[in-house]
């Protein structure tokens, strides 16, 4: 079996699958998908981002002065729509007097945990942040690239092994959460016709066993 490693994993995938340029939505409307996204699927996210376009509340100063009770409204079809809702007030606050905050002045913002915080820095503020998510942990811990205890500690050893380019950062977590969703699911995992099979140790532990 090949030793896999951070950047053998991304050549491989952007070569099956190809360029991703992620992620939808443009200036704000980004950090309020970032938000939106937790806990739910994109397609929801989706729904709720057509509603706040409708209502004209993809910018911080709109969101902050809307009635909660129509703000929530717009954005239940991504559900936890109570809280969600105070996050994005939390973040429009932030963002009007900061439209430029840090990674520590983000994560300082109820609502706003490290996820959340590195998509924006990412794909909003290009701010090389490498976006740890389920996804990635589960398919590097499948593959064998190492076990770590915390988000953290994922976040460093990427960002050490890969090259720290917005680009990359912005491909690889594009490729990942593809990746998750086409072959390395959460439950029945496709690992008989995965293209990393021969590089995956539960993969080849999965085959092998059949
Ligand atoms: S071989 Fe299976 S466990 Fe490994 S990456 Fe592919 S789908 Fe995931």
């Amino acid at each position: 079996m090949n030793i896999m490693d951070p950047k053998s994993l991304f050549n491989k995938m952007h070569l099956f699958y190809g360029d991703q340029n992620w992620w939808p939505g443009e200036g704000f409307e980004i950090a309020i998908g970032a938000i939106l996204t937790q806990n739910t699927s994109w397609k929801n996210v989706e729904k709720a981002l057509k509603n706040l376009s409708k209502a004209s509340l993809l910018n911080p100063h709109a969101i902050l002065q809307s009635k909660n009770d129509f703000l929530k409204e717009q954005i239940k079809p991504s559900g936890y729509f109570n809280q969600k809702s105070i996050y994005l007030k939390n973040l429009s606050k932030l963002w009007i007097e900061n439209p430029n905050p840090s990674r520590k002045e983000l994560l300082a913002v109820k609502g706003i945990g490290a996820e959340t915080a590195d998509s924006i820095l990412l794909y909003l503020l290009n701010t090389p942040e490498f976006i740890i998510d389920t996804y990635t942990i589960r398919i590097s811990e499948r593959i064998g690239l190492g076990s770590f205890q915390s988000k953290s500690k994922w976040k460093e050893y990427f960002e050490k092994k890969i090259e720290k380019k917005i680009s990359i950062f912005n491909e690889f977590h594009a490729l990942l959460v593809i990746h998750a969703k086409t072959y390395c699911r959460k439950t029945n995992p496709l690992c008989s016709s995965c293209f990393l099979r021969e590089d995956c140790q539960f993969g080849k532990k999965n085959l092998d066993s059949i």
